[in-house]
């Protein structure tokens, strides 16, 4: 079995056994076997990694990995805008081949800028086509992937069902799960429209769905008027809401929800830099943390913002530090003592809650022996990061993707000294620049 000694690093480990300002970690296989400030190890492949600060595997908790080829045409559109010409415009042209190329590509970079771990929210998906090609592209980057099967919300036709009353494809999602699920680097879920795009029977037909068959019911909650206000009250009643349901922004809910839900072990996904752009609201971060909870994070739409998962961190935790000062102002006509928010927190946002809404926790987030090899070298050596005070405050403040030098998935290097492993980007660059002149010329967004 292959074994691999990284040496000589500053290692964060987001995990009880705290931080090691010098260490190795021992890899065998697709495990993390030892973590100690000194390994004797004489058959593994050692990693000199001396001046890098290493860090377990970024987790990107909400992605529609789908957009990867319309990068930045959303930059300046809002929520409605947003809806008009993605959802009921460009997705409708969307081929098998479009969702291949973009997730593939959209994988490639998330483990260039450090995610191990991907929640594709892919609802884009007419045909079952459409879903293998989305998760052969997955599967060819090698990127540990959740993929979350949604449903396209086009504008109704004359003589069609509208989205919102349709239910979930069951016979497609247990297709799916048959065929991929407990693959080493693939999860299948549901990626369900929930009590506010949908009315309450496809609501409860999604859920019971989703409990049935075992997978985490992902939905988005905000966005204009819940469609289905009071469906919440009959989830609960029904008993289909627990740990395995992921709400996504969640603007809309009440304290009293929220409150409910966190007891109910229920996750949270933030978006922060999409929803402060596109009108949202602000990130529910600091509702959560008044009832002991924390977001996980996700770049949401690489259409209109960077994939990057640090920049994510970065952005949330500036938003609700803003928020939290200005409230402490408001009362106390001064500026707070202290941050309400440390960069750690900001971490473990991108590490450990990311592996709580994947309910893999066991598995991924963090380092400790047992667990999978999933990680990041950080070179602390370069320009914009040196001199290296606090090395929480260095990889959550300072780094860059310049910085990401290598990246482990399940034990393999997929990245080494900046540069990905076994990817031949001109053609696939290529392809992805043709899918996306493609789509946008076929709904005139672009002159032909
Ligand atoms: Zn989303």
């Amino acid at each position: 079995m292959n074994r691999t000694l990284i040496r000589g690093a500053a290692i964060i480990t987001m995990d009880r056994q705290g931080d090691l300002p010098v260490g190795d970690i021992l890899v065998t296989g697709d495990t993390l076997e030892a973590i100690a400030p000194a390994l004797t190890v004489v058959d593994a492949d050692v990693v000199d990694a001396s001046g890098c600060i290493v860090i377990p595997g970024l987790v990107n908790a909400h992605m529609h990995t789908w957009q990867t080829a319309l990068r930045g045409l959303a930059a300046n559109w809002t929520l409605l805008e947003y809806f008009q010409k993605m959802h009921a415009g460009l997705a409708t042209v969307f081929g098998p081949e479009d969702l291949y190329i973009a997730t593939l590509a959209g994988a490639l970079n998330q483990i260039n800028c450090g995610t191990t771990t991907l929640a594709d929210w892919c609802h884009n998906n007419r045909t079952p086509e459409h879903n293998d090609a989305a998760i052969a592209g997955l599967l060819e980057s090698g990127i540990r992937a959740a993929f979350f099967h949604g449903t396209p919300k086009p504008d109704p036709r004359p003589g069609e069902r509208p989205f919102w009353e349709a239910p979930h494809p069951r016979t497609e999602m247990e297709r799916l799960v048959k065929t991929h699920q407990g693959r080493p680097l693939l999860s299948i879920h549901a990626a369900v429209l929930g009590p506010h795009y949908s009315t309450l029977e496809v609501a409860l037909h999604d859920f019971r769905m989703a409990r049935d068959l075992g997978l985490i019911a992902s939905l988005h909650q905000g966005g204009g008027a819940a469609r289905t206000p009071q469906g919440w009250d009959r989830l609960e009643a029904e008993g289909l809401l627990g740990d395995h349901v992921n709400i996504v922004h969640g603007h809309a809910l009440t304290d009293s929800q929220l409150q409910r839900f966190c007891a109910l072990g229920m996750s949270f996904s933030a978006a922060a830099e999409n929803e402060m752009s596109q009108g949202h609201g602000h990130p529910i971060t600091g509702r959560l943390r008044a009832f002991g909870r924390a977001p996980s994070l996700g770049v949401d739409l690489e259409s209109v913002l960077s994939g990057d998962m640090l920049t994510q961190a970065r952005v949330a935790l500036g938003m609700q530090r803003s928020l939290d000062n200005l409230a402490y102002r408001e009362a106390h006509g001064t500026i707070p003592p202290t941050s309400t928010i440390g960069t750690r927190e900001a971490l473990s946002w991108v590490t450990l809650e990311g592996a709580r809404m994947l309910k893999a926790e066991h598995r991924i987030g963090s380092l400790a022996p047992g667990k999978q090899a999933d990680l990041v070298l950080v070179r602390a050596t370069d320009l914009n990061m040196q001199p290296v005070h606090d090395v929480v405050n260095t990889v959550v403040m300072q780094t860059s993707l310049a910085n990401i030098d290598s990246v482990m998935v399940a034990g393999r290097w997929k990245k080494r000294s900046g540069q990905l492993l076994g990817v031949d980007l001109p053609p696939m660059l290529a392809a992805l620049r043709a899918s996306g002149q493609r789509i946008t010329q076929a709904l005139g967004l672009v002159p032909a």
